[in-house]
């Protein structure tokens, strides 16, 4: 368990007898599932240079714990150890493999509590929505347990008589998985869940900001009887980060890199590994439409967009990023999303029950939102609420609504991945049409409108791989999500999420 201390900051220690515990802060309690090294091979490992990093409660900037910062030598050692172990987890039947994620999904349902605590603690997010977050990658395992037993192969009907075509499909080997911070645990079973499914072993390396995540999810799938070296994870600083991404995507032995993060960063780790002609899935940055038409139910496309916008503080790659509205609706959107705004939100630390708003998750990322804000301001946006650092902590950023918005502002250009709602005003479909697909990423879109033949249209056009109709909320396992143009490459969750992790081979039988 985390403690609750008397100031109302939580700390974590190690459990007593537990068998890798980090260097403890103080603390009235403890958490069972805190790790704080290295997992390969099933054991739980220091750096080679006893090198650590520590991990920081964004909230209060204090230190939540260190753990192991594993360099390009750990990380080379985990995907010789993945490799080693793959024969052996390729050669388990499907259900055998079903079995254990099955195992690992239950234990997550039963330690919900302290993993939803433990994502509060590092990421911020208010603990109601790291519950969710559990449920959710929890999801993930259940759903491709379910997948594993139904990886089906194809009988061709042939054009010569004496001869057969069949069609396998077959784990593609080791995968190297790189997760950001705002979905430390989802974000992983999305992509593992997958690859250990259809017999792939992986090697994660978490984001450098919440790493405790996945070391605890490290700690249930050992508990579940994953075996030694089919999954391993190596926290890594952000100095080493570079370095050990570079080892995950050039090692031979290594099949595919999976990632989930900015656009940026998946160019970079692309280079890396087209040398030796990786396969890549990406899930990378978004810069989402919400366009709200004269015909939409206005008080359903408030609901949604506070939904869309502010969860996570604004911080998921499919939150809205840009609001355009129509000009015989723009005034009232305004005011009742800024009323919206007012009555939901509460800015605060995520272990407070009332609040929605926690911090953002670094200064980086507090300083994007307020250059957005002042270059917005600028060029004639007005702030309508909000539009700077909340007093609550240095972290916090107040809910913020700009109206008068143009396309020619950062925040309608970039993703902004804070609290921050640019509201443009359009007077076409064609026009809203155009303005949302002037941008090189395409993750997310949504629109709110109740004629049916607009709804067509605009779903067919929207050139994005996610599309939200009347509904700001889109993520569950049984759909694909991804995106288009540099938003990123394949799709993760649903059936189609297994694809990146086999291969197809055509098996020509002749002689019959
Ligand atoms: P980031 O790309 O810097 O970090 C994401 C992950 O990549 C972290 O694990 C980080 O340690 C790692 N990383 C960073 N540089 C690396 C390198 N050179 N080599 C190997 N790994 C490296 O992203 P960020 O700025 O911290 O996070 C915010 C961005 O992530 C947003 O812009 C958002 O679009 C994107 N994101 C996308 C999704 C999605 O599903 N599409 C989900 C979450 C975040």
């Amino acid at each position: 368990m985390l403690g609750r201390l008397r100031n109302g900051c939580w700390m974590l220690t190690a459990a007593a007898g537990s068998r890798a515990g980090p260097r403890a802060h103080s603390s009235s309690a403890a958490s069972g599932l805190l790790r704080s090294q290295a997992y390969i091979g099933g054991r739980w490992v220091e750096a080679g240079d006893g090198a650590r990093f520590p991990v920081q409660d964004p909230t209060s900037g204090r230190q939540l714990a260190e753990v192991a910062d594993c360099g390009p030598r750990e990380a080379r050692e985990a995907v010789r150890v993945a490799y080693g172990s793959w024969p052996s987890w390729r050669a388990a039947t499907s259900k055998e493999r079903s079995n254990l994620l099955r195992k690992w999904h239950d234990l997550m349902i039963k330690n919900k509590d302290e993993l939803a605590r433990l994502i509060t603690a590092e990421n911020g997010k208010p603990l109601q929505e790291a519950f969710s977050e559990i449920l959710y990658a929890a999801s993930f395992l259940e759903w491709f347990s379910e997948e594993a037993r139904r990886v089906y192969g194809d009988v061709v009907p042939t054009s010569s008589p004496n001869r057969r075509i069949l069609i396998l499909k077959q784990p593609i080997g080791v995968a190297s998985v790189i997760t950001p911070w705002n979905f430390p645990s989802a974000m992983l079973t999305r992509k593992v869940g997958a690859a250990l499914a259809v017999g792939c072993t992986v090697v994660v390396k978490p984001a450098e900001d919440t790493p405790l995540s996945a070391l605890a999810l490290a700690e249930l799938a050992d508990q579940a009887g994953v075996p030694a070296g089919v999954f391993n994870v190596i926290p890594s600083s952000k100095s080493n980060t570079p370095a050990v991404g570079e080892v995950l995507c050039t090692d031979p032995l290594v099949a595919i890199i999976s990632f989930t993060g900015s656009t940026a960063t998946g160019k970079i780790l692309l280079r890396h590994a087209c040398d030796t002609v990786k396969k890549a899935s990406m899930e990378l940055g978004g810069n989402a439409p919400f366009i709200v038409f004269d015909s939409a139910d206005l008080d359903l496309a408030v609901a949604g967009a506070v939904n869309s916008k502010f969860r996570n503080s604004g911080q998921t790659c499919v939150c809205a990023n840009r609001f355009l509205v129509q000009e015989g609706i723009y005034d009232a959107f305004v005011e009742k999303m800024v009323k919206a705004m007012h009555r939901d939100l509460l800015v605060g630390s995520g272990f407070d029950e009332q609040t929605t708003q926690g911090p953002l998750i670094n200064e980086r990322a507090v300083q994007k939102v307020e250059s957005q804000v002042s270059d917005a301001v600028s060029r004639g946006a007005c702030i309508v609420t909000g539009g700077k650092r909340h007093s609550f902590g240095a972290m916090f950023f107040e809910p913020t609504l700009l109206s008068n918005v143009t396309t020619d502002m950062l925040c309608t250009q970039e993703e902004t991945f804070g609290p921050l709602a640019p509201v443009l005003k359009f007077r076409t479909e064609e026009e809203a049409v155009t303005i949302a697909n002037s941008t090189n990423v395409g993750l997310a879109g949504y629109f709110y409108s109740r004629d049916y033949a607009q709804i067509w249209r605009v779903a067919e056009q929207l050139e994005v791989g996610i599309v939200g109709v009347n509904e700001g909320l889109l993520s569950t396992p049984e759909a694909p999500f991804g995106g288009i143009k540099q938003s990123g490459l394949g799709r993760e969750g649903s059936k189609y999420g297994v694809d990146d992790y086999l291969e197809i081979k055509y098996v020509c039988f002749g002689g019959l």
